[in-house]
């Protein structure tokens, strides 16, 4: 996608630096591993990519705030979010590397980690491993209304991450079901997530809306990558005024109630903030 690429850790570290010197206050990193395996043993290495990044940007500013995704379908050669027996997903066998994962992020400095896989009973796993590893203070922002949606296509690419048999649907959600959105992030408010993420965002306001207004919690939303290549195709054939859609988009997230916004377009957004709100 334009305006995006994949860093070296160096490179995550120098435009981490910069983007803190500009006013961003928070990043949220994925890893693309050197090698894939059964068991995503580079999830949850010491040396692994997002480990490394981790304390390469905490060098590089020590104030920017370090979320990291905990999931395993980057680091797995299947490019499933758990461990696959034949063609099924072991939810609780899954739940000890997330937890891994997390712990190891932890150690690297993280101060928040997300986890994104939809694994059952996840976040009480992780909770429990970051507590027993003397981490009580690292946060997690659960995603906890991931829908399977279309909108993770360009994603995927950037990420390397496709699944390479099947779909994701088993475990993220119909998105047709908005019940089953808000008893997911209930379950996960229970097991002591601390923030909750909503994923996507624009075609999802509604649950955005119902999740802040019922649970009143910290809730983010995820601006995807299939949203920002909507409105960035758009702006470039010069169908749309970039600015002024893209703000009226962060706009419709704060109205439906996001607390924080992840999205492509963070360092673009603050001067235009600064600026002056819509630019219509
Ligand atoms: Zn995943």
């Amino acid at each position: 996608m334009p305006g995006v690429s994949q860093f070296t850790i160096e490179e995550a570290a120098d435009e981490s630096a910069k983007a803190y010197a500009e006013g961003i206050r928070s990043v949220l990193l994925f890893g693309i591993p050197s090698e894939k395996n059964e068991r995503a043993g580079q999830a949850y290495a010491e040396n692994g990519v997002v480990q490394r990044a981790v304390r390469a940007i905490k060098k590089a500013a020590p104030e920017l705030l370090v979320i990291t995704d905990v999931c395993l379908c980057e680091y797995m050669s299947h490019g499933h979010c758990g461990i696959v027996e034949g063609t099924h997903i072991l939810n609780d066998a899954s739940l000890d590397l997330l937890a891994r994962t997390a712990v190891s992020h932890a150690e690297a400095g993280a101060d928040i980690v997300a986890p994104s896989d939809m694994m059952d009973g996840r976040v009480c796993a992780i909770r429990a491993a970051l507590d027993a590893a003397h981490f009580p203070d690292t946060i997690i922002m659960s995603y906890a209304a991931k829908f399977a949606s279309a909108f993770y296509g360009p994603f995927r690419d950037a990420a390397e991450s496709a699944p390479q048999f099947g779909d994701r649907r088993t475990y993220q959600m119909d998105n047709a079901n908005a019940a089953e959105a808000l008893r997911e992030v209930a379950t996960d408010i229970e097991e002591s997530a601390d923030m909750i993420l909503i994923k996507p965002g624009l075609p999802y306001l509604d649950v955005l809306w119902r999740v802040k207004e019922r649970f009143a919690m910290p809730t983010a939303v995820y601006n995807v990558s299939g949203e920002y290549a909507m409105l960035k195709a758009a702006a470039q054939n010069g169908w749309l005024d970039e600015r002024a859609a893209v703000m009226e988009a962060m706009t419709a997230f704060k109205r439906a109630g996001a607390d924080l916004i992840v999205t492509y377009w963070a360092r673009e957004v603050l001067p235009w903030l600064e600026n002056g709100v819509s630019g219509r």
